[in-house]
């Protein structure tokens, strides 16, 4: 599939009203896209809702049917999409299939599960309303606006796009302006994969933020939103004037927890892959570790062991890649130099660890826990280390943050009890974001790290509106209850039953 075209149409050369999408690790430009201007995007919403109805008219067994022959069709064409993550963001070919496997299962779980969780649900009317019936109908919302980021531009939107869909709504997507090719990849193969479908289920409009901004404004029936946390407060700023409900996927500061009794070099090698991978450019990835004094030692040595091999490159083999937003460098580096100043020592790398296009692993210890590097999202290549008396005091650290994403725990013992008591979205016990490859799980933050949650039932339920209705079936004579009829015989008879039913309390 061409990446210079996109559903929008041919771009221009680059000027004020296209972007030029650049491959981070050589400043090559692998595609150039028209810009939409707000009426334009406003025109995008207005087509998406008009197919919104025919889309969601095919009801749960049709949309399944489409969202799977989507899958296969990604499946199929899976090594030219890695291909293209890897050109665009950077992250190794084999890393960029990973991601897209983990998309195709979302896609295909809420696919497959749309209809039992979201058909009409019928619940008790209690005893005071028994001649009522009473359901719950889950109506799609209409046109969902998803604004991604680029770290992991299919994993990251797909988990609203899939879920929206799945739901019977149509979606209009913002891509990062770093992967814009990806995006537009994404929205082509839907409808390549569904060719007799009509236009707009699934589209795109590209810029850079203000183009996002328009979504936001455009008549959108919701914003799904996954990116920075101050991105995400200013969009709903915006989503308030008109009340556009929002879900945001924001930032996170990830810790992990290593108790006394963890396998330590197991815990070690996750970690490592959880900070490491992806340049540390992950929402759930691992940034501060809390290790108990009593392995401390041995679990600075192994992870030492692991990361100083690591080699950030293009070529094949590469453990992880370049730096996909050049203006996020200098935000690792004065982590870095802040951590160093304020009593961090570096066991792995240092300042100097930060090149042009790629960062070098690097590793501190005791670092003060109020330096930007403990602080902040960093979203790089580094990892803070600080050596905890006990399990209590890493979880009181651990929790010190205002962000509340994802948490990982290592303890063969204790895994559950400390992952309980982690004030975030996600922990994954004795191994790494595992949570983020269950689609049944929900995924979401608490505190800036967001609001709602995309993936499993939660996911599928974000998209729709629930419609309560109550059905009398049959009148009951003399009891009245919602009637100017109603009757002093009638309140002593509910007076009395009452007491029955929640009298005896004491
Ligand atoms: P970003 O906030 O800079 O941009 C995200 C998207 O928002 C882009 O498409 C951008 O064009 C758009 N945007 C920018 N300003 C806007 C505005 N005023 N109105 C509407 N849209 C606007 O984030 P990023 O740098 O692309 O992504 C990295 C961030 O995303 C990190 O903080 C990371 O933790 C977070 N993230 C979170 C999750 C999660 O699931 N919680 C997943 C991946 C990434």
């Amino acid at each position: 599939m061409s990446t210079t075209e996109t559903n929008s149409g041919t771009a221009p050369a680059q000027s004020a009203s296209a972007l030029a999408s650049k491959n981070p690790a050589t400043g090559d430009v692998i595609s150039v896209h028209a810009i939409q201007s707000p009426e334009e995007v406003r025109a995008a919403v207005e087509r998406a809702r008009s197919a919104a109805r025919s889309w969601n008219a095919l009801g749960f067994d049709g949309r399944k049917q489409h969202l799977l022959r989507w899958v296969s069709y990604l499946l199929d064409h899976a090594d030219e999409l890695s291909e293209l993550i890897h050109a665009e963001n950077g992250k190794p070919v084999d890393d960029a299939y990973l991601e897209l496997v983990l998309a195709v299962e979302h896609i295909a779980w809420a696919a497959k599960h749309a209809k039992k969780v979201l058909s009409p649900k019928k619940v008790a009317p209690g005893l005071l309303m028994a001649n009522f019936s009473a359901v719950i109908e889950q109506h799609p919302l209409g046109v969902i606006g998803v604004i991604g980021p680029w770290n992991y531009p299919v994993y990251t939107p797909m988990g609203s796009i899939a879920y929206a869909l799945a739901a019977g709504n149509s979606v209009v997507f913002k891509p990062s302006e770093y992967t814009t090719a990806v995006g537009n990849y994404l929205a082509d193969s839907f409808r390549l994969a569904n060719p007799e479908l009509r236009e707009h289920i699934l589209t795109t409009v590209n810029g850079y933020g203000e183009t996002g901004a328009a979504l936001v404004t455009s008549g959108v029936n919701k914003i799904a939103f996954t990116g920075s946390t101050p991105t995400g407060k200013r969009i709903m700023a915006a989503a308030a004037e008109s009340l556009t409900p929002v879900l945001l996927e924001c930032g996170g500061k990830d810790a992990a927890i290593v108790a006394a009794d963890a396998d330590v070099k197991a815990a070690a090698d996750a970690i490592a892959f959880g900070a490491m991978a992806n340049s540390g450019q992950t929402c759930v990835g691992v940034e501060r570790v809390y290790v108990d004094k009593r392995v401390s030692d041995e679990f600075i040595t192994e992870i030492k062991k692991i990361i100083r091999d690591l080699k950030p490159g293009d070529a094949e083999g590469a453990s992880y890649g370049p730096m996909t937003m050049p203006s996020q460098i200098d935000i690792v580096r004065s982590h870095i130099e802040d951590a160093l100043e304020h009593g961090g020592r570096a066991v792995v790398g240092g300042a100097d660890s930060v090149k042009e296009r790629y960062i070098e692993p690097v590793v501190i210890v005791d670092a003060d826990e109020t330096c930007s590097a403990v602080v902040e999202e960093t979203f790089g290549p580094t990892l803070t280390i600080r050596t905890v008396d006990s399990a209590d005091e890493a979880i009181e650290l651990a929790n010190a943050s205002r962000f509340g994403l994802a948490s990982t725990v290592f303890s063969k013992n204790h895994g559950m009890e400390i992952a309980r008591r982690l004030r975030a979205g996600a922990t994954s016990v004795n191994s790494v974001l595992g949570f983020a490859a269950i689609p049944a799980l929900p995924f979401g933050g608490v505190g800036e790290s967001g609001i709602g949650r995309i993936h499993g039932e939660w996911g599928l339920k974000e998209f729709t509106r629930p419609h309560a209705i109550a059905n009398q079936r049959f009148a009951i004579p003399g009891m009245a209850l919602l009637s100017f009829k109603r009757t002093k015989m009638t309140t002593s008879l509910v007076k009395q039953t009452m007491k029955l039913l929640h009298g005896r309390y004491k």
